[in-house]
């Protein structure tokens, strides 16, 4: 099966600093994959260079087998990339429909000529979205009075506007407290299951981590020095030495 994701030789340096060497790796459809490391190991500069934020200095980013190295952002969640960034991207002066129709105007290539009546466009799909999220019931909220949790959750619905087949999340329960992180992670394990949708994650709480992903990358240094199960990670010398403490 052609990878959702395939990372080949990708590397990016600042100045003297090796950010990310000569990473490879590939994500299947339907995948869960969380990518761990201590901070500054480059997980983020991988990221970056996956959803077009950040030109690689040498390597392919590959999506369903088309090379997609040197493409804007824009066209490549139009291709089918979903991301969710470490600060939440919502527009709080407006209610929680308004930003998940916003998300399915741009998804429909309207332009934003048609704001105006933007409260009338797409209802129906973003409140199933909202459903889906579980937070039907806050849809006519002020964005700006969420809790941070319920601002994840937005955020989430919002890149599932785009109907993505693979979603990039970076630090996605980053500032949760530890309930709410596993609600969130068993919300995106479901969109795993039920669509297909490959997610690749970072985290820093390990109980997420070990509790939800299928298979697990560690960074170290920009390299990859560990990429298996769970169970195969936990075992791990190398990783249990940088990462892991013992
Ligand atoms: P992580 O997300 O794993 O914490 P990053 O990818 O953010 O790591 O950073 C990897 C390394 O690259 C760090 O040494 C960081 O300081 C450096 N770095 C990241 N982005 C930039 C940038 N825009 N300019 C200069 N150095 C950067
Ligand atoms: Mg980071």
């Amino acid at each position: 099966m052609t990878p959702v994701l395939e990372a080949r030789h990708l590397t990016r340096h600042f100045g003297a600093i090796r950010a990310v060497d000569d990473v490879s790796f590939a994500l299947a459809p339907g995948e869960l994959l969380a990518l761990i490391g201590p901070n500054g190991a480059g997980k983020s500069t991988c990221f970056n260079m996956a959803m077009g934020q950040l030109a690689p200095s040498s390597g392919q980013v590959l999506l369903e087998g088309r090379d997609i190295t040197g493409w804007p952002a824009r066209r490549i969640w139009r291709a089918g990339v979903g991301r969710t960034f470490q600060i939440t991207a919502t527009y709080a002066s407006m209610r929680v429909i308004e930003n998940v129709q916003m998300a399915c105007l741009s998804h429909h290539r309207r332009t934003f000529s048609l704001i105006p009546r933007a409260h009338r466009l797409y209802r129906d799909e973003a409140m199933a979205l909202l459903e889906t999220v579980g937070m039907g019931a806050q849809a006519e909220r002020h964005a700006a009075i969420l809790a941070y949790g319920d601002l994840k959750r937005l955020e989430l619905a919002m890149a599932l506007a785009h109907a993505p087949r693979l979603l990039l999340m970076d630090e996605p329960t980053a500032g949760m407290a530890p309930g709410e992180r596993a609600a969130l992670m068993e919300l995106v394990a479901g969109i795993v299951a039920e669509r297909g949708t490959a997610v690749l994650f970072t985290e820093h709480d390990m109980d997420v981590v070990f509790g939800h992903a299928q298979r697990i990358m560690v960074m170290n240094r920009g390299q990859i020095i560990a990429d298996g199960t769970p169970q195969a990670i936990r075992g791990d010398a190398r990783v249990r030495e940088v990462y892991l403490g013992g």
